[in-house]
């Protein structure tokens, strides 16, 4: 859904970060500011402060910035276009509709019509468990344990035996036969040319999406005995096939329970019945995939909740497999990874009976780091007896490890990797090392310059980070005059370009201070970040005119000011300049950036 900034800068108007924010926040004013604790970081005395003039906020714990868009975003993990509709509806504001075309009006209206439809079959299915129909499904629950109000949380129900009893509730609840017909809970009868119900004789979970709305379903075949579902050979567990608000790939069971626990980690298992004995063990942060391997998407979004992930799967061989296949696509997405495998017990559920929860979140801790798991896996897959086996277990360990971006964490598993294989450490750590050395950011133009790399970077680290800094100071700086002061502004589009602030968001802050500019409009933080639509660019976006606690960011021009914004502005040149150069290969071009950086100085 696509919104124009008029109509996201009238919402954001139309809302007070205050009013929002004090929903999350105990708040007390100081001077021109209110503070409380932190709702993104641990704190014990408030380093959160709010601004009611500029409309953002900002910590000084955390650096966590941005205006009531990104509050939203971060704290009830909703996407931008979603904080927009909550931000619309709260004050009755009218969005228009996308397009406004027929088509655009029919799909809403079938998404519309799909989540009540859910909702009154999961209604539906609960009370079919309380019935006489459902004991069989109840006496599977008592069998595993699952305490009522267990049940009751994750909304468990009962689809009944008795064909088209849910077509008929639905229909009688006035739900639109088009609806219906998408909603993935029926299947085609051709010789009554009708509809049958889909589930039928199964124990349901219903699956919630982020916004705690019913999406899907999950069910479950009961042990009818002889006849029954569970000896016709049919698969043991079924999902609602994808429909208009269902995706398979995107959707994790547990996510809005593991969402509200608030922990920065995620505990990743295999199945329905797992999240659920998880969360009655105390375990809220778990979810599963929906019949599908994890994904990319699935990993996106983890991430916007989780930094790290314990992958808890089956032990056996297919777990193993499935963990293995799962550590790159949650590694990618930018998460901390650790797998765990219960050995003392077959599975998670039997594990917390027998030993308790207490002793379960002990194991959860000392789970292994993935690089651990999959040398171990290596070592499973290769004959080291052999020399040829050896070899190749010490190459593939390699590659493990010089994915570990810290030296010690490098030597702690070529340790390991040593003991658990008797290949020799200063083997496995040499091995690791020139791969390392491969893939080193400069490695390219060292190549074209026929440099030899030493085993170890040559390059000072500490003196990079300087530069880094003073760089990114730079770049702030100039957008901080930009936004204060219509001439340097001026000044500045002369002489520098877009593109030299060598970085998408400040490109786009600057285009938008310059387009502000020529309309006559002033531009404040809070209505730029607006333009950005995901929380690390909204982030980046606030942070650049945060310096002075929530927003504080008018510089006011003296005699200083013209020296330090041309040492600013060489600064950004240059750097942009060498960029150019380092990845420059045609020599003719690499001499006129020469030339050019000449011309800064
Ligand atoms: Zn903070």
């Amino acid at each position: 859904m696509f919104y124009s900034p008029e109509v996201i800068e009238d919402i954001r108007l139309g809302n007070d970060i205050m009013d929002v924010v004090s929903a999350y926040v105990q708040l007390k004013q100081h001077g021109a500011y209110y503070f409380g604790l932190c709702p993104f970081h641990a704190e014990k005395s408030p380093s959160f402060s709010v601004s009611v003039d500029r409309q953002t906020f900002y910590c000084f714990g955390c650096g966590a910035t941005g205006n009531i868009y990104s509050f939203l975003m971060r704290k009830e993990n909703f996407s931008f276009p979603d904080a927009v509709q909550f931000l619309a509806e709260r004050i009755h504001y009218r969005l228009p509709e996308a397009g406004g075309a027929a088509e655009t009006h029919k799909n809403a209206r079938i998404k519309e019509g799909l989540y009540e439809v859910n909702k009154l079959a999961a209604r539906f299915f609960y009370d079919a468990l309380q019935e006489p129909e459902g004991a069989e499904a109840v006496r599977y629950l008592d069998m595993r344990g699952i305490t009522r109000k267990c049940r009751v949380k994750h909304g468990l129900g009962y689809a009944p035996l008795k064909r088209g009893a849910l077509h008929k509730y639905l229909t009688g609840a006035g739900a639109a036969e088009d609806v219906l017909e998408v909603s993935g809970l029926f299947t085609p009868d051709k010789l009554r040319a009708g509809w049958n119900d889909k589930f039928y004789g199964r124990l349901m979970f219903p699956i919630l999406d982020v916004r705690g709305r019913v999406v899907g379903f999950g069910g479950r075949v009961l042990d009818a005995g002889p006849g029954g579902d569970a000896a016709r050979s049919v698969p043991k567990y079924m999902n609602s096939p994808e429909t208009p608000v269902f995706e398979k790939s995107r959707n994790l069971y547990g996510i809005q329970n593991a969402r509200q626990a608030k922990s920065k980690e995620i505990i990743l298992v295999e199945g329905y019945m797992d999240v659920i004995s998880l969360y009655q063990g105390g375990f809220q942060n778990t979810v599963a995939a929906l019949g599908t391997a994890f994904n990319a998407q699935h990993a996106g979004v983890l991430r916007r909740y989780a930094e790290s992930a314990v992958i808890l799967f089956d032990s056996d061989e297919a777990g193993t497999k499935a963990a293995l296949r799962a550590i790159p696509v949650l590694t990618a997405a930018g998460l901390r990874v650790k797998v765990l495998q219960v050995r003392d017990a077959k599975d998670p559920d039997e594990y917390i009976k027998r030993f308790g929860s207490e002793s379960f979140g002990k194991l959860l801790g000392g789970a292994q780091h993935h690089i651990l798991f999959q040398v171990e896996d290596l070592k499973r897959r290769y004959d080291l007896t052999d020399m040829e086996g050896k070899i190749r277990f010490t190459t593939e360990a390699a590659k493990l490890l010089a994915q570990a971006e810290s030296p010690v964490e490098r030597d702690v598993y070529a340790r390991a990797a040593a003991e658990a294989s008797g290949v020799a450490f200063d083997a496995i750590m040499a091995e690791t090392e020139k791969l390392r050395g491969m893939s080193l950011p400069n490695a390219g133009m060292e190549k074209k310059l026929n440099f030899t790399r030493p085993a170890y970077p040559s390059v000072r680290p500490e003196h990079n980070k300087l530069k880094e800094k003073g760089l990114l100071e730079a770049k702030k700086l100039i957008l901080n005059l930009m936004a204060s002061d219509t001439k340097l502004l001026r000044k500045i589009n002369q002489y520098v370009s877009a593109e030299e602030m060598g970085d998408e968001v400040y490109a786009k802050l600057y285009n938008l201070l310059v387009s502000f500019a020529e309309k006559g409009r002033s531009a404040e933080p809070a209505e730029l970040i607006s333009h950005f639509e995901t929380v690390v660019e909204q982030e980046k976006a606030g942070e650049v005119f945060a310096q002075g606690g929530a927003g504080d960011r008018r510089i006011a021009a003296d005699e200083n000011t013209e020296r330090v914004l041309n040492d600013a502005m060489k600064k950004v040149k240059i750097a942009y300049l060498d960029g150019k150069i380092r990845t420059e290969t045609d020599a003719e071009a690499i001499k006129k950036l020469l030339e050019s950086k000449r011309a800064v100085y």
